[in-house]
């Protein structure tokens, strides 16, 4: 090798170094789920180097953490996730990677809506916890004085509020500016920018919505996603399986929702695309409902797919409810 082609070498090899030191420049974020994988990707730009643990249409309610997740967490500066007992594996995955840095509870300080591990019906939030809906958890767990089983006290779905997204933004954008400082301003703008376009879409999703008289907005799906939702836009939704997807309904829980759709006259039934969809199918075919189409409720679609980010999923599930039922 000549002298000059060894200077030149050396140059190249300092230019790659240099970029490589760049690139780790990013603060390093582990997200719990694909929503948050969006909404940090939204508000951090540039200045963030994501690793979301449950992947595009995985289910978040009993995921399985890998050896690669334990690493990723260690090396995080910022962990965010939804809270409101949503990732149960989530505290024992941190404890066992000794993660000592910050953490993001972006639900923190959303108007929240009291959770119900079975659904009962729907909107029917008695205290009968007699049947068998719930197995797992009835050895371990005194109902006396646990009435919201081992998945809170709250309805962790709370994404599905365009308002409350706007909380966990303002969250999310608090945690980044807390870990990286110099660019609190880019955090600050990215976060007001996106809080404009979910104030623009929430405007757009409730004229939508409009177009179906109040009376026939009735929802089936797996399981309980939607309640935010429902709040918000003045959904009936209704379930078989309550808000997690480790409950199991039971044959009371599908006998009362056929029932329902016969004599309220559902016109559609919904499957998710994170859930076993089987007992939806079943209910369909033993009713009058129509499958109406699949909604997003606990993680975006793939790339691809027509959800792959939060406004997206958004505005998909509103169109397919819309659609199926005018
Ligand atoms: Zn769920």
């Amino acid at each position: 090798m000549s002298k000059a082609t060894f200077a030149v070498s050396m140059i190249a090899l300092g230019l790659g170094c240099s970029s490589a030191v760049m690139a780790d420049t990013k603060v390093p974020v582990v997200t719990s789920f694909s929503v948050l994988g969006d909404l940090v990707q939204q508000v951090g730009g540039d200045h963030v180097a994501i690793t979301n643990l449950v992947k595009a249409n995985g289910d978040a309610h009993v995921y399985n953490p890998a050896p690669l997740d334990a690493k990723a967490i260690a090396s995080a500066q910022l962990v965010v996730m939804n809270g409101l007992e949503f990732e149960g594996w989530m505290p024992r995955l941190l404890e066992s990677s000794n993660f000592k840095g910050n953490k993001v509870l972006a639900a923190d300080g959303i108007d929240t809506i009291k959770g119900h591990s079975c659904s009962c019906g729907g909107h029917g939030h008695h205290d009968d916890h007699d049947h068998d809906h719930d197995h797992d958890h009835d050895h371990d767990h005194d109902h006396d004085h646990d009435h919201g089983h081992a998945h809170g006290e709250f309805d962790p779905h709370s994404w599905h509020s365009i308002k409350n997204v706007k909380v966990y933004v303002k969250n999310i954008e608090k945690g980044l500016t807390k870990v990286d400082p110099a660019n609190a301003d880019d955090y600050q703008r990215n976060a007001a920018l996106y809080i404009q376009k979910l104030d623009k879409l929430d405007v757009k999703l409730h004229k939508k919505i409009a177009l179906i008289p109040e009376g026939k907005r009735k929802v089936i799906t797996p399981h309980a996603a939607f309640a935010y939702m429902a709040r918000d836009y003045k959904i009936d939704f209704h379930a078989p399986q309550g808000t997690s997807t480790e409950s199991e309904a039971s044959a009371g829980d599908v006998a009362k929702i056929i029932k329902q759709i016969r004599s309220e006259g559902i016109k559609a039934v919904f499957v998710e695309n994170i859930s076993d969809n089987r007992l939806i199918e079943q209910i369909s075919r033993e009713t009058d409902a129509k499958i109406g189409g699949q909604l997003y409720s606990d993680a975006l679609s793939e790339p691809t797919g027509p959800a792959p980010t939060y406004l997206k999923m958004m505005e998909y599930n509103v169109d397919t409810i819309v659609n199926a039922l005018k």
